[in-house]
């Protein structure tokens, strides 16, 4: 049974819709979206055409309606009963360029790819960018969640960040305003990156190259990265690394439904059929029970989990838990 209607919220919008460029799509597949393929509708789906459109909707759309933003879905877990109220994918038009703008700076649209901005670094003799080669994320997705990798992180290379809150209102917020720590910001939840601009430093290229081809050989030898995953399931408890802790508590391997913690990385969970939202949250609460029984540890989530659950398939924390 569906439990979201994105055609009866489209029409309590009303006539200002209208003036919108973008897309908008009732009922939209989150499957499509995530990289786990799995997970319930989007109840309406966004895609501003540019900044001024997201602005203009932004500010026609009522407070009470739920307001979620996604990048390219490559740490998300979607919940089977859907997500209410509108999702917002930015379009790639508006918001995927990557671009120069000075000595060593380079701007990006925050649907860019990680990938880009390390290719345009290497192209321009930028370093510090590698790490991005191997991230599968979008710049929004990274400077939400810090996203880093082999020793670099979105907070050593980023200046100046540009957001819309969910009001239409502009932001310009600096590296401090930011407040990065691992895997994580202060910056406020409503917040929707729009782009942002980073700083690097000379470098030759050959060097460079060899660091993103040192990067993706790395990934493609430890990483499931052909599968329908989310990347780290868990955050690295401080001195513990997640793996390793699962590893010890039996994890390797462990199955729920269509889900199972990957045999080649076992913090990465894997769709490994027809995985619903249910099987991939359940295994990950059945590995944080494990792990807090094994070593007295709890894991923290480091997939963003959205939506609601099917009524009769909802998935509690474990026991050890003291926050969802
Ligand atoms: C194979 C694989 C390997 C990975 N390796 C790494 C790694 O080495 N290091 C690492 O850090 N991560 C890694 N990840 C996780 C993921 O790629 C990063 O977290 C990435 O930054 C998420 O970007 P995204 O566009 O996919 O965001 P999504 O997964 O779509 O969203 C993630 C979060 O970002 C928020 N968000 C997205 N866009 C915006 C925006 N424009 N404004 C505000 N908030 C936004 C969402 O609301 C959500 O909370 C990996 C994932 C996979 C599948």
């Amino acid at each position: 049974m569906k439990q979201v209607d994105g055609e009866k919220l489209l029409a309590s919008l009303g006539e200002g819709v209208n003036q919108l460029r973008g897309r908008l799509t009732p009922d939209a597949s989150m499957e499509r979206v995530t990289w786990f393929q799995a997970g319930g509708l989007a109840e309406l789906m966004f895609q501003p055409h540019d900044v001024d459109d997201l602005v203009t909707f932004l500010k026609l759309l009522p407070a009470e309606v739920p307001l979620t933003v996604v990048g390219v879905g490559s740490n998300l877990l979607v919940r089977d009963g859907g997500i209410p109220g509108v999702v917002v994918r930015l379009s790639a038009k508006g918001f995927g360029q990557v671009e120069l703008v000075g000595e060593n700076r380079i701007r990006a649209g925050a649907i860019c790819p990680d990938k880009h901005i390390a290719a345009m670094a290497m192209d321009n003799g930028i370093g510090g960018f590698a790490f991005y080669y191997g991230i599968p994320g979008s710049i929004g997705g990274a400077l939400r969640m810090n996203a880093g990798a082999n020793g670099g992180e979105t907070s050593q290379r980023v200046i100046e960040v540009h957001a819309v809150d969910r009001q239409g209102n502009q932001h310009v917020l600096s590296r401090e305003d930011m407040g990065y720590t691992y895997r994580h910001t202060t910056a406020p939840k409503d917040l929707i990156f729009t782009h942002a601009v980073f700083e690097g430093y000379p470098e030759e290229r050959a060097k460079i190259r060899a660091e993103m081809d040192a990067v993706r050989q790395h990934r493609e030898t430890v990483q499931p990265i052909k599968e329908k995953t989310g990347g780290s399931t868990f955050k690295n408890p401080p001195g513990h690394s997640a793996w390793k802790l699962i590893d010890d508590a039996g994890c390797r391997g462990l199955m729920n439904g269509g889900a199972q913690m990957s045999s080649l990385h076992c913090n990465f969970m894997i769709n490994i059929g027809h995985a619903t939202g249910y099987d991939l949250e359940y295994l990950g609460e059945m590995v944080r029970q494990r792990v807090f029984e094994h070593s007295d540890i709890k894991l923290e989530w480091e997939i963003k989990r959205l939506g609601i659950f099917m009524p009769g398939r909802e998935v509690k924390p474990f026991q050890g838990a003291t926050t969802e």
